[in-house]
């Protein structure tokens, strides 16, 4: 524990969210251009449970084309007849074998969405790790990104804030769901640290609920209340997906299980902290905490994933970000189960879907 405090201490300063980065001046982008010129590839264009669609050929090729017959017809009609049924019969229940398995194999692959304030959010410590390692599982694994990052300006990169940061960022997450073995992010292209008006918080609402409509997940996960680093954009995202998965009458979906993200005060203490006796992270108290899943399956993944994120990370912080998440998290993701539909995990879980 000793060891995980030095090297918390020794986190690069480029990998925390600055609290203290000033708002851009100038115009920002209004919702119509955010909706027609900042999105990632959108929720159109996923292909969702392919195997569905395809299981019903099957059958359909059975019924029409198995009980052709080319024999003479007056002698043979009515075996002819006899035997079309039962080849009817036994293509039925030839289809309707492969149609269970169909159904089996789509309650299997249950679907994950993550939702995050910024590009680089769905790695920082375990969080990649743990959505490669369900997407690794045969889980369907989605990623809703809230804003572009674009002022989250690094000198070793020295892109400009604003729109060109927004894009090089989009590329980079773009870049790490592909390593994750994601599907491709969905991003709603806010402004970075601009989600604090009525208008936005709905906006934000609206098109989450639209995800939700569309990838029809299960489980959704998202920062805590504390935000983790404390973040406005971290806080503010978890205000609305707890609201918009509380509220059922707006959702055609219903998720059945919300996350959040927690660090635990176990493994990253008071006293690992800034020197000035402020807190790097916030933690939560490890009563709370119901759910501890080993991701290390997804570390490969991940460790591909940060690279994407270069206006972020040099390569330096990149390796120091790979080895924290292996040494004082030991590849394990905490989070807390904030609601569900289901009955309350009498200890701790190890995963995100009831066995
Ligand atoms: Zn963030």
């Amino acid at each position: 524990m000793l060891s995980a405090t030095r090297q918390l201490v020794s986190t690069p300063q480029s990998l925390r969210h600055n609290l203290a980065r000033t708002p851009l001046p100038g115009p920002r982008p209004n919702r119509k251009t955010q909706d027609d010129g900042t999105n990632l590839p959108s929720l159109w264009n996923h292909q969702l449970n392919p195997s569905r669609t395809n299981l019903a050929e099957p059958g359909t090729n059975l019924e029409s084309g198995a009980i052709a017959c080319s024999a003479p017809k007056a002698a043979i009609r009515y075996s002819e007849q006899m035997f079309g049924r039962l080849f009817l019969m036994i293509g039925r229940l030839v289809a309707s074998s492969i149609l269970l398995g169909g159904i089996a194999f789509t309650a299997r692959a249950q679907t994950v969405l993550g939702v995050f304030a910024h590009p680089d959010d769905e790695v920082y410590w375990g969080t990649g790790a743990l959505l490669a390692k369900y997407a690794q599982e045969g889980y369907s694994v989605h990623i809703a990104t809230v804003t572009l990052g674009q002022i989250g300006v690094t000198t070793f990169a020295n892109i400009p804030a604003g729109a060109e940061l927004g894009a090089a960022r989009a590329e980079e997450l773009r870049c790490s769901a592909e390593a994750l073995g994601i599907q491709p992010a969905i991003a709603y292209g806010f402004f970075d640290q601009a989600l604090t008006t009525t208008v936005v918080m709905d906006e934000f609402a609206r098109k989450l609920r639209q995800t939700i409509n569309q990838v029809k997940p299960d489980v959704i996960i998202t920062h805590g209340p504390d935000g983790l680093s404390g973040h406005i954009d971290h806080r503010i995202t978890n205000v609305i997906t707890t609201q918009v998965f509380q509220e059922r009458e707006r959702l055609q979906h219903h998720p059945k299980r919300l996350y959040y993200l927690v660090y635990p005060e176990t493994r990253i203490p008071l006293a690992s902290g800034a020197t000035d006796g402020r807190k790097q992270y916030n933690t939560a108290t490890d009563l709370y905490i119901t759910t501890e899943i080993d991701a290390r399956a997804g570390d490969a993944a991940a460790d591909k994933s940060l690279e994407c994120h270069k206006s972020q990370m040099t390569p330096a912080a990149m390796e120091t970000m790979k080895r924290l998440r292996k040494t004082t998290l030991s590849s394990i993701v905490y989070l807390r189960l904030a609601m569900t539909d289901g009955p309350w995990p009498s200890g701790k879980e190890t995963t995100l879907f009831e066995p």
